[in-house]
């Protein structure tokens, strides 16, 4: 954590944009980046326009080629992320401050969690590389068929301002690991943390060129690298109707293969005999909360036995309560800011919406002001809603949480279930029968049994069903994904 004389005036925040191993100023669109803890100006600076995204491809391309990347020895490419890894540990501080500083990220879980699951992942798919496999198929007679696993060549990779590092690190390290080369437009508001982890990774021996970084607005510097005729593969985090332009562009421009992780709307089922109520009250507050409510996977919709409803909302009241705003370079906060007054406008007007729907607010709820210029939103608790009601339906990206009850399983499977998005759910019983099939019943990417996310370990995939997205991050399966198969059939 900082210490108690932390001035994050002071913190160094790194510029421009990183191309062919090379720190180069931006030349695009000017974006302002304000931290969100007091809404002070960090850093006014111009982003890539597409004649710097064509030379980062361009690089990319060539980068492929000279370093022979993708057919370097394995073991080699291994101990290079290896290596990368390790700096990213020894660079903890640095990283923390540069992340938490300007971002929704509290400093507390960026040291915990966001800096050691950054160096984790990029050992993981380092360790990964010399075990990507391919098969032989038995046809007839004299043939045969191998099937050979191939990068796609540039993967052009976009991300959000919410987790930044951690984020970006899931689509670098699986794509550089599978051998192809990277260009990456991090979210304009949050460059700095990963501009510095790239860097280390040249550091470690990455060839210059296979990674670059590209800070600018999506709509200058993320469009022109999706349509980008060098471009072969798009990989995207960040909202549904972002990630809906991002597959029309993928499309008109070369039908680029894509993976989407979007956003989500993810209940918490939580039936009367789940193992212990207190446990799942810390949860879904924790869930609810964290980032200030900005999180994808967030459980942000409770579905619970009527039985227990009262007592539940009751505990997880007391837990929000004991949430505190500050800024989030002080290890005490634990209720980070909204992230922009945008944001705000946009939470408080669904949430007027909600309330004229017939939604009644149960706990919480206003804006609190800790008294440092940035915007800060109670924790809040909705009931009484219909199945439509915006607060049901809507990703609010704050710290609010929408009570549903139910009488019977069918009616806590059909509540839990949403109609669009398909993220995450969790699901808490003792009984395992009612586990499974509520599990089943969910259509999202990960359901949770008697606990609820994040991702703590590497191997564990996580992606979209429904308009949630499709492609998984982590895993194993994060690294496929950058790969191609190729059915080499032969006649002997
Ligand atoms: P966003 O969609 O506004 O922006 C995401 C990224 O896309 C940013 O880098 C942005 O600059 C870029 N972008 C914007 N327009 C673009 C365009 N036309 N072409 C190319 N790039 C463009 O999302 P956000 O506000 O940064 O992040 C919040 C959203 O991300 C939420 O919906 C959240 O649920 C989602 N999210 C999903 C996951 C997941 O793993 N499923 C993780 C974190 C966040």
């Amino acid at each position: 954590m900082h210490g108690d004389n932390f001035d994050p005036d002071r913190v160094d925040l790194p510029s421009g944009c990183l191309i062919g191993g090379e720190r180069v100023p931006g030349d695009g669109t000017v974006t302002e980046v304000r931290r969100p803890s007091d809404g002070k100006l960090a850093r006014a600076e111009a982003g890539a326009s597409a004649s710097l995204v064509d030379r980062a491809v361009t690089e990319a391309r060539h980068s492929l080629k000279s370093s022979g990347w993708a057919e370097m020895e394995p073991r080699q490419r291994m101990a290079i992320m290896r290596r990368w890894a390790d700096l990213v540990d020894a660079h903890a501080d640095e990283l923390a401050q540069l992340e938490a500083t300007v971002s929704v990220r509290v400093v507390s879980s960026v040291r915990l969690r966001d800096v050691p699951m950054t160096a984790e992942m990029i050992r993981f798919y380092g360790e990964c590389i010399d075990k990507i496999e391919g098969a032989v198929l038995a046809t007839r007679g004299n043939r045969f068929s191998t099937l050979v696993r191939e990068p796609y060549g540039v993967v052009a990779a976009i991300s959000p301002w919410n987790t930044p590092m951690l984020l970006a690190t899931l689509k670098i390290a699986p794509a550089l690991a599978a051998g192809n080369a990277v260009v990456l437009k991090p979210s304009e508001f949050t460059p700095y943390a990963i501009l510095r982890v790239a860097e280390l990774g040249l550091q470690a021996g990455l060839p210059r060129g296979i990674l670059s970084i590209l800070p600018g607005t999506g709509a200058e510097t993320g469009t022109a690298l999706v349509r980008h005729p060098g471009v072969d593969y798009v990989a995207f985090t960040g909202s549904a109707s972002t990630g809906a332009r991002v597959m029309c562009d993928a499309a008109t421009s070369g039908l680029k293969p894509v993976s989407l992780e979007l956003g989500g709307k993810s209940p918490q089922l939580v039936f009367a005999d789940a193992p212990d109520l207190d446990a799942v009250a810390t949860l879904v507050a924790a869930s609810v909360c964290a980032n200030g409510g900005q999180v994808c996977f967030a459980g942000t919709r409770l579905v619970v036995e009527a039985s227990v409803a009262d007592q539940l909302v009751e505990r997880i009241a007391a837990r929000m309560d004991r949430m505190q705003a500050g800024p989030t370079w002080d290890g005490a906060t634990t209720l980070a800011p909204i992230v922009s007054p945008a944001q705000m406008k946009r939470l408080e007007s669904l949430l007027d919406a909600a309330e004229a729907a017939g939604a009644r607010r149960l706990h919480g709820g206003g804006r609190i002001d800790p008294g440092l210029g940035g915007l800060f939103y109670a924790p809040t608790i909705l009931g009484g809603m219909a199945d439509d009601n915006p607060a049901v339906r809507e990703e609010l990206f704050g710290p609010v949480l929408a009570v549903q009850t139910f009488q019977d399983l069918e009616q806590g499977l059909r509540l839990a279930d949403h109609p669009s998005y398909g993220l995450a759910g969790g699901v808490h019983t003792r009984d395992i029968a009612k586990a499974l099939k509520a599990a089943r019943a969910i259509q999202a990417g990960t359901v949770w049994v008697n606990h609820y996310g994040p991702n703590t370990d590497p191997n564990q995939p996580m992606g979209g069903y429904k308009q949630s997205g499709f492609g998984k991050d982590f895993g194993v399966m994060g690294l496929e994904k950058f790969l191609k198969t190729k059915n080499i059939a032969f006649q002997i």
